[in-house]
């Protein structure tokens, strides 16, 4: 069978993950997801999605089996060689933002185009203030950019957090239930600015929500029970999710 690896985002084969403290959370058999599609991943709090977008951005390493972004292999890649790679083709919007606190508004949206030239090429010209200006507008968040993360509202944050993961074009964006503390109004512009960066660079989406309304805007929808045999810890939330507030 002859297939273009390249024509692919996402391929995982046999893949496997444990933390070191416990069992097998994802025992995934295979998933391949081609460039260019909106994907919906959802399932219960403590199946294991965020733990896949670890994988998918090279963050956490597979226990045994293969993860293969835009063609690349994470295993074969050193830790510097990953680092660079994210930061040159994925734009991760974090469950918990990982916004840093001590910076601006601008200098949080600025840290993936000052630290990767491929996405300040992808700029095509525009100058750094006027690509900032131009995402925080569309984000509402214009007005907050001399502001220091810590001062911001957690609906604030989640859009600067976007307006960083967007800037500069990635082909992968991968989204941790990005649109959970953003009311109404906001989630729909929020939405409106996700869906049409990634159509605009051809971009390769993966969002994890709980909202099923959004579901008919994707191309495709993965339930993760389906296709992850490490199915048994799911019906019992474990001790450290409860610890960390049953967060998912
Ligand atoms: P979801 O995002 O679907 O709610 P997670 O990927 O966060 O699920 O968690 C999957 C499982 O892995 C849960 O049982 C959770 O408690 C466990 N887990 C998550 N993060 C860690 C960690 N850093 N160390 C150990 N176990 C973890
Ligand atoms: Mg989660």
């Amino acid at each position: 069978m002859v297939t273009s690896s390249t024509a692919l985002a996402v391929e995982l084969s046999k893949v496997r993950f444990a933390y070191r403290t416990g069992h097998d959370v994802l025992a995934i058999e295979a998933l391949a997801i081609g460039r260019g599609e909106t994907v919906f991943l959802h399932g219960p709090s403590g199946s294991g999605k965020t733990t896949l977008l670890g994988l998918l951005a090279g963050v956490l390493p597979a226990t045994s089996g293969q993860v293969k972004v835009l063609g690349e292999d994470f295993a074969r890649m050193s830790s510097g060689a990953r680092d660079a790679f994210r930061a040159r083709h994925l734009g991760y919007v974090f469950q918990m933002f990982n916004l840093i606190p001590y910076l601006s508004v601008q200098e949080n949206i600025l840290l993936p185009i000052r630290l990767e030239a491929a996405r300040r090429e992808r700029l095509q010209g525009r100058s750094f203030d006027d690509a900032v200006r131009d995402v925080a507008s569309q984000l509402d968040i214009e007005r907050y950019l001399a502001t220091p993360i810590g001062e911001l509202s957690v609906g604030q944050q989640q859009r600067v957090a976007a307006a960083r993961a967007l800037i500069g074009s990635p082909d992968v964006v991968i989204a941790d239930e990005p649109t959970s503390a953003l009311d109404t109004d906001r989630r729909e512009q929020f939405l409106e600015l996700l869906f049409r960066s990634c159509e605009k660079a051809r971009a390769t989406l993966v969002f994890v929500s709980h909202d099923h309304t959004l579901m008919p805007l994707f191309s495709r929808i993965v339930e993760l029970a389906e296709i992850n045999t490490a199915a048994e810890r799911w019906r019992r939330p474990t001790a450290s999710h409860a610890a960390r507030g049953g967060r998912d």
